[in-house]
């Protein structure tokens, strides 16, 4: 893990352009390119880097927007672990998606990356295109303007700072979303995870060794195994509350017991010594009334955040920054957008999409597709553009109009199964 953490030694200014609250990927890259339309923008990051996060399986649309945001050659060279698509497994049962063949045309690949040292790349990389980035700097207060005065306290003692525009990159810190009242529950129940890093993993051999596996465990569960390229492997299990209720022991008895009870896992994760105690995030399904208002957008988990199954975190931090960034550059060149139609009824065209695939993933109904015995070939490649992150893609049925492509894939499938 590289540990050169870029900053500024420069004191804290009192007025910005753009004031950005986390140094997370949305971020950083809605700082880039901001600074890159000649902004004066900072980032505020309550801690310092490198620091864990969870979300470690990126999405092949991610690229596009690592690239526009001049940060794909400092990701390359950290020569991560590429990831060509995604393996979910259920007992015997394999459905195995490949970005190289896909519905939409975009990038065929991506990586999975552990956090501390991704966003530390992404931190470093928006730093040398200008963007002052300062940690240990929290975020505790802001009094609406314009222009907005935002409250931040670090080792030297509180800081206040006007900003004509905020963005609220804080994950899931959820700043604004607290500050300003605009939580609310989201429509997923809650449900938890529990995860490690682990050396020991039996790697497959051959194209599937470095894919990602979601393995369906047989009491409702479900378990990532997702291989970093110095052998260490991220491990987790998620299911409703209830799931863990059933095991005793400690969080390593109960990840180990959860990890014996699904055969694939089993049989890779035999020998698995866990990197340190298992962590736990609970509840961690959010949403808000409004992602935007005078003077302040949210972006990232700091928005809606829907479940881990599909790994579409941080292509929708990347999404949402993009997006957000080139509406404020809009508003601050006198612009008037609109915030309803152009960032929040877009975003949630590409997280209905999501919402549908994790609501059927729960209830059963996508399993079947995924394991339907007469795959048609069509209606796979428009999956895997879904689990690719090509989101916005309206050509295809399953952005476009995602829960009745559902209903009728399930009909055919019904009808196969009825005729025997
Ligand atoms: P973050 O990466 O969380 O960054 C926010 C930053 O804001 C942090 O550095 C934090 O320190 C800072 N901050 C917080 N409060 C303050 C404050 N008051 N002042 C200043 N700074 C502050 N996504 C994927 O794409 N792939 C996956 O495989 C995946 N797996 C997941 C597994 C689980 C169990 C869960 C719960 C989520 C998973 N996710 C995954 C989602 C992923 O974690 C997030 O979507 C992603 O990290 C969001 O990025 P972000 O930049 O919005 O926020």
């Amino acid at each position: 893990m590289q540990d050169r953490l870029e900053s500024p030694a420069n004191a804290l200014p009192s007025s910005v352009d753009v004031a950005v609250i986390g140094g997370g990927p949305a971020g950083s890259s809605a700082a880039a390119l901001l600074r890159k339309k000649g902004h004066a923008v900072a980032v505020f990051e309550a801690q310092r880097f490198p620091r864990f996060v969870i979300g470690e399986s990126l999405l092949a649309h991610c690229m596009d927007h690592l690239d526009e945001a001049g940060m794909l050659d400092a990701v390359k060279e950290r020569a991560y672990l590429v990831k060509g698509g995604a393996l979910f497994l259920r007992g015997a049962e394999r459905s195995d998606f490949d970005f190289a063949d896909q519905f939409t045309k975009g990038w065929s690949w991506t990586w999975q990356v552990p956090r501390a040292d991704f966003d530390l790349t992404l931190a470093n990389a928006a730093y040398r295109q200008g963007v002052p980035i300062f940690y240990e700097q929290k975020v505790t207060a802001l009094d609406v303007g314009p222009p907005h005065t935002l409250t931040m306290s670090g080792a030297a003692g509180e800081h206040r700072l006007t900003a004509r525009w905020v963005i609220d990159a804080s994950g899931y810190g959820r700043v604004l979303p607290r500050l300003l009242g605009l939580d609310t529950p989201s429509s997923l129940p809650p449900r938890k995870a529990l995860f490690s890093h682990v050396t020991g993993d039996r790697r497959p051999s051959g194209p599937d060794e470095n894919r990602i596996w979601i393995c369906m465990h047989p009491g409702g569960a479900w378990i990532w195994i997702i291989p970093f390229s110095d052998g260490v492997t991220s491990v987790g299990v998620v299911a409703d509350l209830a799931f863990f209720e059933r095991y005793a022991g400690d969080d390593e008895a109960v990840l180990r017991a959860a990890l014996a009870e699904e055969p694939n896992a089993r049989d890779r994760l035999r020998d698995a010594k866990l990197l340190w105690a298992p962590r736990i995030l609970e509840s961690f399904s959010a949403s808000v009334t409004r992602m935007s208002g005078p003077g302040y957008v949210l972006v990232g988990n700091a928005t809606e955040f829907l479940d881990p199954v599909f790994s579409s975190g941080v292509t929708l931090a990347l999404e949402s920054a993009n997006r957000a960034a080139k509406l404020v550059d809009r508003a601050l060149a006198g612009e008037s957008p609109d915030w309803a139609r152009d960032y929040e009824a877009y975003m949630g065209v590409g997280i209905d999409a999501f919402r549908t695939f994790v609501e059927g993933w729960y209830s059963g109904e996508f399993p079947r597709v995924l394991f339907a015995p007469n795959p048609s070939p069509a209606i796979r490649r428009q999956i895997t553009s879904v689990l690719a992150g090509y989101v916005w893609d309206q050509a295809n049925p399953f952005v476009r109009e995602p829960e009745r492509k559902l209903r009728q894939v399930l009909n055919i499938i019904a009808r196969e199964e009825a005729a025997g």
